[in-house]
Formats: C-alpha cells, structure tokens, sequence
C-alpha cells in the first residue's frame, strides 16, 4: 500500500530541469493544479553543461519562450554577465541572441521564479514509477513509497534515464556528474513498451580560473549595447565581464592522437550516438585532420567562481590525459582542472511515439519534453517544456490543444521535425531548419506569439500592456512610413538612384533598399521624425524582408509540389556547393527515391532540397 502524500493536482511535471521548470510555470499560468517533483530542490535550473543560453537558432527559442511569458529569457537576462547578439554583421534573420551567465545566478533566480508561481507545489523526490489509473488519471509514485495522483503527467528527466558517465576506461552510472541515475523509473518505464534508443554527449574539463595566464590572452568583450532575450528586460543586472580566447595547436592534437584507443568514445566504449553539431575535441582532431589549431573561448563560470568553462573542448579522454593536453594551450601552460571532461549515455524516447503535443500516442495525457526526446541544449527542452507544460494543462481542463506551427514559429518547426522525422543523433535547432527563417526572426517573436498568449490567458498584465503599446506604437508608424514618399531627385539626393521617371516611393519601400536607413531618410521628411528610434529600428528590420516574403512563400509552394519528384539512384551530391558535407554524406547513405523521402531525412533543410530539386531541374 502506497501512503498517498499528494493529490489533486491537475498536472505533475516530474525533472526540474530546463523542460521541466518551463513545463511547470506554462501549466500553471494556465490555472492548473501543478506539482513539480525533482530529485532536488537544488535541481532548479541547473545547467549541465555550459554556463550559457541562446546563441543561433536557440536565442530564437528563447525569444519565442519569453513571448508567451515563458521564464528562460527573463532568469537570462537577470544571470547574464556578458551578452552578445551572434552573427551582428549578417541579416536580422539569422541573428542570435547570446548570454554567458552566471551559474550560481542563474539557478537563483530560477528558484525564485518557480517557487513565486501560483498554484504550484514542489515536491523532492525519485520518482520510480508512473501507473496510469483510468482515463486522464494517473499516479506518480516516489521512492519513500508517497504518491502524487494528477489528470496528466509530464516527464522531462533529461539525461538521467540510465545514465553512465565515461571518463577514459572509468564508467559509473550517474544522472551528471555528482547526480544519481534515474534506474529505477527507466526499468519501469519499459512496461509502456515505448521506443527507446540510446544518445550521448559529453563536456570539457572545468579549469582553475586561477591558474590561468589571462595576461597572455586575447579577451573578448561583451556587446557595448548589449541585446536582452526579454521584450521586458531593458539592460543587464549583473556586472559584465570577458572571456579569454585560446587555441589547440599541434602538440595538443599530438597528446590526443597519441591517446585515442584510451578515449571512451573511441575506445568503442559508448554505443550512444553524439551530437555532431557539439564535438569532443577527440572528434574534432579526427573529422578536421587538416586543421592545426581550433579556438577555445575560457568562459568563467560565475562573477564570484573561479571555475573556468573551456568552450570547444568537450572529451571522454582519462584524466591524465586531459591534463597533459589541456597544458599544451597557450595560458593554460599551469593550469589545474576542477572537475574531469566526460561522456555521459543515457536511454531517449524516439519522439515519433509522440503527438505534436508531446503526448504519446499510446498512453494520451503521459507527456515527454526535453532531453528525453532525443534532444539536446537547455533552450530546445525549455521551449518543449512549455509546449508539454501549456498541453498537459490543456487537456486535464478539456481545453483545446495548444498548437505551433511551422509557419509561426522555431517551437513549431522543432515539434514537427522531432514528432515527424525523429532523430538519428542529439537534434538541435538551427535556423537553416526553418523554412519561414525570414519572417520566424528573434527580433519578432512578440509579434508572432504574444497575441496567442494573451488569448490562452498565460501572460501576466505587465507583459500585455507593455505589448499592447508597442503594437499601436508599430501600427502607427507604420501608417507614417507608407504615406511619407519620395521623389526620384529627393532620393538621388541621399545617393540611392532610381529610375528618374520613376514613381514616389513610400519610405516603407525603401526601407528595403540595403543602404537607406531611417534617420537618412528623416533627414529629408520630418514627419518620421515623431517615429520612436527602438520602433523605427523593428520597422527597418521588418521592411528589409517584405520584400523577400512573397518569394520565400512561391519557392515553398514549389517545393510542395514537387515532392513526388524522383531522385535517380546514381545522383550525385557529392561536391553540390551549398549542400553540407553531413548532408552530403546523408544523402549518399540513405539514396532517397524521391524528394519526399530527402526531406525526411533527419537535419535536412528546406535550403538543400531547394538545390538538389535546381539541380535535377537541369538534369532534365
Ligand atoms: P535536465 O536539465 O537534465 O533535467 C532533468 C531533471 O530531472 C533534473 O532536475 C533531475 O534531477 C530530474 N530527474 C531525473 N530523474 C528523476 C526522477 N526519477 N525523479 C525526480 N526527478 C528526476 N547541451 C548542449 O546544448 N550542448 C552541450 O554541449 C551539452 N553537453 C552536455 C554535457 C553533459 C555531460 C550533460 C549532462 C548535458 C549536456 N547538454 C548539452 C545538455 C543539456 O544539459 C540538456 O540538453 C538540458 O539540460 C536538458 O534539459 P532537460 O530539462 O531535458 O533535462
């Protein structure tokens, strides 16, 4: 007999990592009765790895998250002690949003931010067994023999379902390092005859800050005007610091080389597939033979933490080892690491057993998010988190389902591909998985989201104020860009040239010309001098791309209709400039028959089937 602790809630998120605390807070901005249980009430917003958020493809999730009022870009932005928007020199569409944050910060202000949520209880414990108990009824079950009974669940424990951590020739089970495996719930879980696979990753050895030579390296700086993931946030809290730049150079590779057969990974000691995206360096100095050196970015942990995060060089290879090449490094000559790089394996759900909920099929209402579904990276469990988090609630309400689509969003193209293709490695998100990159921009996820938010009820009144303002601000001006217009001669006067007999132009047309900025052209019509400079800056960015947008939607459509097309068996991608050698490579693997068959084809873009279609176009 279980003693029976906890009940009543409409909703148990178990795991208080990235998914679950974002899974915990959508459930309960919906109204639900909500429970979080995790092994620790430490748990709160622990980063695994690297001590940072967002970055191409995952500031978009980020930003997205913060739209419906999710936690990731506020708690970054509180915790962050050096931003950086990545690709600053290229279009607005792949722009990313970066934070380097503070550890200790940022589970703080994670803390702080889960416990302050209405309706919701935390409960510390193992969970060691889900029993479903009717329709939209099930109980959790605890080690301590308690249980929490709930309409829905939703299980987000990351890499700790069977866990084992390899350093070199040494493996122990663990959840991460210091953290106990999830064993048992992973033995029970096998009664749901659900499809699991087997993944892994790895991270970098953490370094005594002390002990490094910061003299004698280059130091990179945050942005002088740094971009927040919050639409609420308007500048850092944090002190902001840099980072140091090193690199590998061939006596590292040598050490590494030299020590091969000793590393767990290809020492043939992990059956799991790794993130290709995310190598070790072991894989880095075999997949780039030719490549001397590679940067590593000495990224400190925290503002009052010595412990160092050397970016680039995550590896299974024994202690020893890691030492010995570690020193090679200019700076690193003495020093000492903290805490062993490693491996970790652990069990993943192929998430085609998932509806575009996160619900399985098999058992409705029992939801995955988050490391669990064969992803990897804080911002794409978070972003699942909220999607399973606003479902489960949705369903214990008999509430309509919550959808994304690929359309509106980088949520909606990662639901897709993971319930769709499923996975083949560590998925993560990248916008040249986006078929709609130019309209799904980071600069823009209020407009695309918050609008469904405010419908579901899941936005507090200060985010929808401060939305609703913005919106009539654009609105307005907007109205102002489209009825100011230029002649020829006004605009040969800011050096843009035009057909001279050509038409006036609104200044919401020209916009998209790339020199013409707004302030050149308020120079000419002081109407647009009444334009906010925050506005008329997401206006600029917005114009850049109307134009594009038809054709982006024509090539779409193109697409669609040609995926009946068939691929010859002796067709080939090698050497296909624009095409990635992964892709290549895939290709030559699977030899699709049609387009339809490449396009499910995990990591395939709508960019590569757009130039294997041009290309057999001219082979007709
Ligand atoms: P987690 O953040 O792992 O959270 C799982 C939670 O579930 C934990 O709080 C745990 O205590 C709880 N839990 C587990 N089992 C139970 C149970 N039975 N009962 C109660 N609570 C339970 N990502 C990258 O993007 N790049 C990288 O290079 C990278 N490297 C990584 C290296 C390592 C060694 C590890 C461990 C992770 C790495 N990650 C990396 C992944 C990143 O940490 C995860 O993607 C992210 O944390 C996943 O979030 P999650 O919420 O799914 O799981």
């Amino acid at each position: 007999m279980f003693h029976v602790k906890h009940g009543g809630f409409d909703v148990v998120v178990i795991g208080g990592g990235h998914a679950g605390t974002e899974a915990a807070a959508a459930a309960s901005r919906m109204g639900a009765r909500t429970a979080l249980v995790t092994f620790q009430k430490d748990d709160l917003g622990v980063m695994s790895c690297n001590p940072a958020i967002g970055g191409l493809g995952k500031g978009h999730l980020v930003r997205e998250i913060d739209a419906m009022d999710g936690l990731m870009g506020r708690v970054a932005d509180r915790a962050g002690i050096q931003f950086r928007l990545l690709n600053r020199r290229k279009g607005p569409a792949v722009q990313g949003p970066r934070a380097q944050a503070d550890r200790r910060l940022y589970r703080a202000a994670m803390s702080e931010e889960v416990l302050a949520l209405p309706g919701l209880a935390v409960v510390v414990g193992e969970v060691v067994d889900i029993v479903p108990a009717g329709q939209l009824s099930f109980r959790v079950i605890l080690a301590d023999g308690s249980e929490v009974a709930a309409r829905t669940v939703v299980l987000t424990t990351g890499t700790f379902l069977r866990g084992t951590v390899h350093i070199g020739d040494r493996s122990f089970t663990a959840g991460r390092m210091g953290a106990q495996p999830s064993n048992r719930l992973a033995d029970r879980l096998r009664g749901f005859d659900l499809p699991f696979g087997r993944l892994k990753t790895g991270t970098p050895p953490r370094l005594d800050g002390r002990t490094i030579a910061w003299d004698q390296l280059e130091m990179q700086p945050g942005d002088d005007e740094p971009v927040m993931f919050s639409f609420l946030s308007k500048a850092p809290v944090a002190r902001q610091i840099s980072c140091g730049i090193t690199h590998t150079n061939p006596a590292t590779h040598e050490i590494i080389e030299e020590n091969l057969a000793r590393s767990a990974m290809y020492g043939g000691r992990i059956a799991g597939v790794g993130p290709r995206y995310c190598p070790s360096i072991e894989d880095k100095v075999v997949r780039f033979a030719d490549k001397n050196a590679h940067q590593v970015f000495l990224e400190p942990e925290g503002l009052d933490d010595h412990t160092v995060y050397p970016n680039g060089i995550s590896t299974s290879l024994p202690e020893d080892v890691q030492v010995r090449y570690v020193r090679t490094m200019k700076g690193l000559e003495r020093v000492d690491i903290l805490q062993p790089g490693y491996a970790i394996e652990y069990d993943y759900v192929d998430p085609r057993s998932l509806d575009s909920r996160l619900s399985l099929m098999s058992c409705p209402g029992f939801f995955l998010a988050g490391q669990i579904n064969g992803t990897t990276g804080y911002e794409e469990a978070a972003a699942q988190g909220l999607v399973a988090g606003l479902n489960a609630a949705a369903m214990a309400a008999d509430r309509d389902q919550v959808a994304f689509s690929r359309a509106e969003s980088y949520i909606g193209v990662m639901i897709d591909d993971l319930v769709t293709r499923g996975v083949t490695e560590p998925y993560r998100m990248f916008t040249s998985r986006a078929e709609f990159r130019l309209t799904l921009r980071a600069d823009n996820a209020d407009q695309r989201l918050t609008p469904m938010a405010i419908d579901l009820g899941v936005v507090s009144d200060r985010r929808r104020t401060a939305f609703e303002e913005k919106m009539e601000k654009l609105n307005a001006a907007r109205v102002v860009l489209r009825e100011t217009r230029f002649s020829p001669s006004e605009l040969s006067a800011l050096g843009v040239e035009v057909n001279k007999d050509g038409p006036r132009r609104s200044a919401y047309e020209l916009l998209s010309f790339p020199d013409v900025t707004l302030p050149a052209l308020t120079s000419l019509a002081a109407s647009l001098d009444q334009i906010e400079p925050v506005i008329g800056e997401q206006l600029e960015r917005e114009a850049l791309y109307a134009n594009y947008l038809d054709r982006q939607a024509q090539d779409i459509d193109a697409l669609r209709r040609e995926e009946r097309t068939v691929i010859p068996r002796d067709f080939d991608y090698l050497g296909m400039s624009g095409l990635s050698k992964e892709l290549q490579s895939k290709l030559v693997f699977h030899k699709p028959e049609t387009l339809a068959q490449a396009g499910k084809i995990d990591g395939m873009t709508p960019a590569a089937l757009a130039l294997i279609l041009a290309k057999l176009r001219q082979s007709r």
